[in-house]
C-alpha cells in the first residue's frame, strides 16, 4: 500500500469535546473527576450495547492468517503453534500493514498514514468529530508471540466487521490504530511513534533512530523503503482522538492464577531505559596481572548483579537485555563494554531513588577500590523515561461496565496496573485512555510460546467493542 492511496486527513472542525478540557494534574495525568454516569455504569446491571458480540472464529482466523507474515520459531505441531519475528518496518511488517490498510478500507474506513507510519483507519459516524479509537501494534519482538499487540489491532478490525454487519451507525467516528515500532526491538525507543504523536519524542529523533546491533538503516529510511512514510504530521493535533482503548494480553500470570478473564487496567508502572558504557583498557590475558587490569567486562558483571539486588530492595525490577563488548577475543581483556539497563517500579519516586543509588554504586564498582586494579570509567545515557500513568476514570468505568456486561460476573475480572509500557501510555497524555487485559498461558510473553485461548481473546474483544460503543454513547450524551 503506497501512502498516496490513503485519503487526506479529515479536518475535525467541531468544538472540542468536554473530555479534552479536563484538567491535568502535576504528573501530567488526567485529573479525577466525578462522572454522573459512573454510578450507573458500576451498578451491576447486565447490559450490552446493541447486543453485539464478536465472531470468535473469524477473529482468530484473521489473527493467525496475518501471522504468516513474520512467522517465528515453532513450538507445537499445529500451523498456529509458532512464535513471531516481525520486526517493525521489515518486509513482513509491510505485508501485515498492507493487509490492515486494504481490509479496513474495504470495510469503509478512511485510512491516514502519518510521518511515523502510524496507520489510522477511521469509520465515519453520524456526527463529525475525533474518533473513539482502539489501538495497538502489529510489530513483534525478534522472538515474540502471536498475541502481544497483534490481538489489539485484530480485535479492532473484528469490531469494524461487526459494526458493518449490523449496519451500526455510531454517534461519532470510531477507529483502529496500528502504532509503529511499539516494541522498540528494532529501533531502540519503545512506543516511539505514539510518543511522537503525543509530542514527547521529537520526530527528528525518531526518524534518525538506527537499527540495533550495528545496523545502518534508520526509521526514516525504512519507512520510506516500505512506503509508509506518510505526509501527515504525527501529532495529536493533526490526528486527535476522543479516546483510546487497548486490548492486550496481560504478559504476566495474575489473571490466570486467579482464574479470571479480564483485567481492567487502571494505569502503567514507571520505567526507564539506559545505555551504560564502560571504558577500561584492552590488554593481554596472559601477561596482565589482575592489579594492572581495567577489565570493563568484570565491572559490567558486578554492576548487573548489583542492579538486581538494589531493585529487589526497592520492590522494583532491573534487567539487562543487550550487552556488547570489544574487541571480543579469547585472549584479550575487553576494554569496552556497553549494556542496556531497564528499571521499573509502580511509582516515579521509587525509580528516582533507585536510579540515584545505581549511579552511586556503579561508580564505586568501577573504582580501583573494588576492581583492585585500574579505574574503569562509566557513562550513563538515558534512552527512555516513561513515568507512571493513571488511566482516565471515565474510560476505566467504561471498561468495568463492559466487563460486567460481557462476563456477567464480578469475580471474573479485576483491576490491575500494567507492568509493561504500551502505546496507551502516550495516548493517555492527550485523550481519555484505558486498557483491557486478557490472560495468557503461564504469563509468558516476548517468547514464541506466548499463547492466549481463543475464547479469552474473544471475551477481551467483546469488552473492547462494548467499551468503544459505551464511550461513543456517553459522548452523545455529553457525559465525557
Ligand atoms: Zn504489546
Amino acid at each position: 500500500m503506497a501512502p498516496c492511496r490513503a485519503r487526506a486527513l479529515l479536518a475535525y472542525q467541531l468544538p472540542l469535546l468536554r473530555a479534552a478540557a479536563l484538567k491535568k494534574g502535576s504528573r501530567g495525568q488526567w485529573a479525577a473527576k466525578s462522572f454522573a454516569h459512573s454510578a450507573r455504569l458500576a451498578s451491576g446491571r447486565r447490559q450490552s450495547v446493541g447486543g453485539f458480540t464478536v465472531n470468535q472464529d473469524r477473529l482468530m482466523n484473521d489473527l493467525h492468517r496475518t501471522c504468516k507474515w513474520g512467522t517465528g520459531k515453532r513450538w507445537g505441531s499445529l500451523d498456529t503453534e509458532t512464535g513471531m519475528s516481525r520486526l517493525s518496518l521489515s518486509d513482513s511488517d509491510k505485508k501485515a500493514r498492507d493487509w490492515f490498510v486494504e481490509t479496513t478500507m474495504a470495510l469503509g474506513c478512511s485510512v491516514t498514514i502519518d510521518e511515523m507510519g502510524n496507520v489510522f483507519a477511521i469509520r465515519p459516524g453520524r456526527n463529525v468529530g475525533p474518533p473513539t479509537c482502539v489501538g495497538s501494534h502489529l510489530d513483534t519482538q525478534p522472538s515474540g508471540g502471536r498475541y502481544d499487540g497483534i490481538l489489539g489491532v485484530l480485535a479492532g478490525v473484528e469490531m469494524l466487521r461487526i459494526l458493518n454487519e449490523r449496519d451500526a451507525r455510531t454517534h461519532f467516528p470510531v477507529g483502529v490504530v496500528n502504532w509503529t515500532n511499539e516494541e522498540g526491538a528494532r529501533f531502540p525507543i519503545s512506543m516511539v511513534s505514539s510518543g511522537v504523536w503525543a509530542g514527547e519524542v521529537p520526530v527528528e529523533t525518531a526518524h534518525g533512530l538506527r537499527e540495533v546491533r550495528g545496523g545502518t538503516v534508520t526509521m526514516r529510511s525504512e519507512l520510506e523503503r516500505i512506503g509508509y512514510l506518510g505526509s501527515v504530521p504525527a501529532s495529536h493535533t493533526s490526528m486527535p482522538m476522543a479516546a483510546h482503548f487497548e486490548l492486550h494480553i496481560e504478559q504476566g500470570p495474575i489473571l490466570e492464577n486467579h482464574k479470571q478473564k479480564i483485567g481492567i487496567v487502571t494505569g502503567v508502572q514507571a520505567y526507564r531505559w539506559y545505555t551504560v558504557q564502560l571504558t577500561g583498557r584492552d590488554a593481554h590475558t596472559g601477561t596482565t596481572p589482575f592489579d594492572a587490569r581495567a577489565d570493563a567486562m568484570l565491572a559490567a558483571c558486578r554492576m548487573i548483579a548489583c542492579s538486581h539486588d538494589l531493585a529487589a530492595k526497592h520492590s522494583a525490577l532491573a534487567s539487562t537485555g543487550i550487552l556488547t563488548l570489544t574487541p571480543g577475543s579469547v585472549n584479550t581483556i575487553p576494554g569496552q563494554v556497553k549494556f542496556s539497563l531497564d528499571i521499573r517500579a509502580t511509582s516515579d519516586a521509587t525509580l528516582e531513588t533507585l536510579e540515584a543509588e545505581l549511579k552511586a554504586e556503579f561508580s564505586r564498582l568501577a573504582s580501583k577500590d573494588v576492581t583492585k586494579g585500574l579505574d574503569v570509567s562509566v557513562t550513563w545515557q538515558t534512552d527512555t523515561i516513561s513515568p507512571a500513568v493513571d488511566f482516565h476514570p471515565s474510560c476505566i468505568e467504561t471498561v468495568r461496565a463492559s466487563a460486567l456486561s460481557v462476563t456477567g460476573d464480578t469475580s471474573l475480572f479485576r483491576e490491575m496496573v500494567s507492568g509493561a509500557g504500551h502505546d496507551s501510555v502516550y495516548t493517555s497524555r492527550h485523550c481519555p485512555t484505558s486498557m483491557i487485559f486478557v490472560p495468557c498461558r503461564n504469563g509468558v510473553s516476548h517468547n514464541p510460546e506466548e499463547f492466549a485461548k481463543a475464547e479469552d481473546c474473544a471475551t477481551g474483544a467483546d469488552v473492547l467493542m462494548q467499551s468503544v460503543l459505551r464511550f461513543d454513547h456517553l459522548r452523545s450524551e455529553e457525559e465525557v
